[in-house]
């Protein structure tokens, strides 16, 4: 074989394997980083954005290959001084360029479709570095737990016990944050056998991280704002402009914003796990993204709902949006009548047709289950099912974090038990 032939034929055989896999990516954190390494991380990100700002700027882009980028100009005040890349690999260099090619191509295509683009722009800050190739720019040391990235060094890792023994490792991003520098691998492990509760799952977003099942569960996940966070607010305040202190203070408020960030993340990636067990997801669309040009668009980017719905809408579960415009809180589950007296207070809502008293919220979801009903056979669905299958789940999947509390509605779906 030749050598052309037999890099066909890996990429091949790659393809194959893949499809019996899943990627899946791990974060690492690096740790004990000595003060020299600290400071060609530094100067790795520094240069990742002379090499980012000087590549958007070159005409012939496509002409050139990043691995053989040594020295760029960088522009100083109102003229061009040369830099050499002394600390980016060959291999993450070339992918930065790369990187860039693909960018400016999207671009093309979306003005072919006759949408506004504008042009690539500069960056004031890096904050991540790709190593594309597992093996060449970067490669694990499992049994003295570090990384090795080229030409920066090998660093002592924390988490690398995530990562199972059937993983096939490969690209990876390093990132910094203001807690400090981290490693995203992308690992490729085999797919299993997804555990599913066979039937599908109706969902109702209420306002502030609320969420009404059509199996009659509530789960409620709100991170709230810690009391270390108000006080680093109030020592920032205190700190004079422009002082040392001040820099701190804000550091110390950077990684704490963070650290509720990711309590919020993982509540919420287990909701998701979650809701995964089901065949399907039903929810109703919502105008949350008109919501976030008003006023309020804090408040909205604060609970975690749009995060979720946007996660869901993304997600590869099977999912299925009605129509924003559906009046689904308006109709009674049971016989379909129209509820003409609905005011948005009523938390419950009252059939006179027959006789259906229900959670407001509950009785949206049932709507929406009805819907997908003759497709998916839902049938006799006068009320709430909930199995001890999906108590067992969520007991165990929801209930080991603090954040996320979950209630039950009774049969009637009318109290709480
Ligand atoms: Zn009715």
């Amino acid at each position: 074989m030749t050598r052309a032939e037999k890099i066909k034929e890996t990429f091949r055989e790659t393809k194959e394997r893949r499809k019996t896999q899943i990627a899946k990516t791990y974060c690492l954190k690096l740790q004990n980083i000595s003060k020299a390494k600290e400071e060609k991380l530094l100067r790795a990100f520094l240069e990742a954005k002379w090499l980012y700002n000087w590549a958007i700027k070159q005409e012939n882009i496509f002409e050139i290959d990043g691995s053989k980028v040594r020295k760029v100009q960088v522009k100083v005040g109102e003229s061009f001084e040369e830099r050499e890349l002394a600390v980016l690999g060959s291999q993450v260099r070339q992918e930065i360029v790369d990187r860039i090619k693909d960018n400016i191509k999207a671009l093309a295509r979306l003005k072919e479709k006759g949408k506004k683009v504008g042009r690539l722009k500069p960056k004031k800050r890096v904050s991540s570095i790709p190593f594309k190739q597992y093996g060449v720019s970067h490669r694990i040391d499992f049994e003295r737990n570090r990384i090795h990235l080229q030409k920066l060094g090998s660093f002592r890792v924390l988490g690398l016990h995530q990562i199972p023994e059937n993983a096939e490792l490969s690209k990876a991003v390093l990132i910094r944050k203001p807690s400090g520098y981290y490693i995203h691998i992308t690992c490729f492990v085999p797919k299993e056998e997804r555990p599913t509760l066979e039937k599908p799952v109706a969902i109702d977003f209420g306002i502030k991280d609320k969420l009404t099942l059509s199996n009659g569960m509530k789960i409620d996940f709100e991170v709230p704002e810690s009391k270390r966070l108000k006080r680093l607010q109030r020592e920032l305040a205190r700190k004079r402009k422009g002082s040392r202190n001040r820099e701190k203070a804000k550091q110390k408020l950077a990684r704490e914003y963070e650290r509720i960030e990711n309590r919020r993340k993982d509540a919420i990636n287990k909701i998701i796990a979650f809701l995964k067990l089901y065949s399907m997801v039903v929810f109703q669309q919502d105008n949350i993204s008109s919501w976030h040009k008003g006023w309020f668009s804090r408040a909205v980017q604060y609970s975690g709902i749009g995060k979720l719905r946007e996660r869901l809408s993304s997600s590869p579960l099977p999912v299925l949006e009605i129509d924003r415009f559906e009046p689904t809180s308006r109709i009674c589950s049971k016989c379909g009548a129209y509820f003409e007296e609905l005011k948005l207070s009523d938390r419950t809502v009252f059939c006179p047709e027959c006789g259906n008293k229900m959670d407001r919220d509950l009785n949206a979801c049932l709507v929406m289950l009805r819907k997908v009903s003759p497709a998916l056979r839902v049938v006799g669905l006068d009320r709430p099912e909930l199995t001890p299958a999906e108590r067992e789940a969520s007991a165990r999947m929801l209930g080991s974090n603090p954040y996320i509390r979950v209630s039950y509605l009774c049969e009637a779906g009318s109290s709480y038990f």
